[in-house]
């Protein structure tokens, strides 16, 4: 397992949409193990593939704190969704920012697992949303998209300007 560089906002690589896995193979089954070794170490609660500048869709998922819950995702489609729940959302790609996003309470996802079978899974709460979160991404989408444009502007200068007194001091 390896642990991935994570892309930072607003790096353009995180504007990419991803495309569709081929084929759940050794190679994606990696991806997964090292996208979850990435994720807990961060430490996170979400991680799309097009985090780490791999652009196929695929994301990981586990918000149980104590790394007892987690959900692998393969080309992940929303075939229902209803209700409406606000969470303060952060992402490992904005580092540092919570702000409150609006989302589907309750959401049923069909997708491929590790083995390449089709299934569906239902989520609600802190898990419908970080699976909606990280399909944004795939999307090239991110939650500050949602904030007006003049606070994504304050956080989009202020983590530029931390990112160049990190490279003055590195
Ligand atoms: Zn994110």
């Amino acid at each position: 397992m390896a642990k991935l560089k994570i892309l930072e906002f607003p790096d353009p690589r995180l504007r990419t949409r991803a495309t569709p896995v081929a084929e759940v193979d050794a190679r994606i089954r990696t991806l997964i193990d090292d996208l979850f070794e990435t994720m807990y170490a961060a430490p996170g609660i979400g991680l799309a593939a097009t985090q780490v500048d791999v652009h196929e869709r695929l994301l990981v998922a586990d918000v149980s704190g104590d790394q007892t819950e987690p959900h692998a995702l393969i080309n992940p489609v929303i075939v229902e969704k209803d209700g409406v729940t606000v969470t303060d959302e952060g992402c490992l790609s904005v580092p540092g920012y919570f702000e409150p996003v609006e989302r589907a309470g309750h959401i049923r996802v069909r997708h491929l697992n590790r083995d390449g079978e089709e299934v569906e899974m239902e989520a609600e709460g802190l898990l419908a949303v970080c699976i909606q979160h990280e399909m944004d991404h795939l999307d090239g989408k991110l939650f500050v998209d949602y904030l007006s444009e003049a606070k994504r502007g304050r956080i989009r200068k202020r983590l530029e300007k931390e990112r160049r007194q990190q490279a003055q001091v590195a």
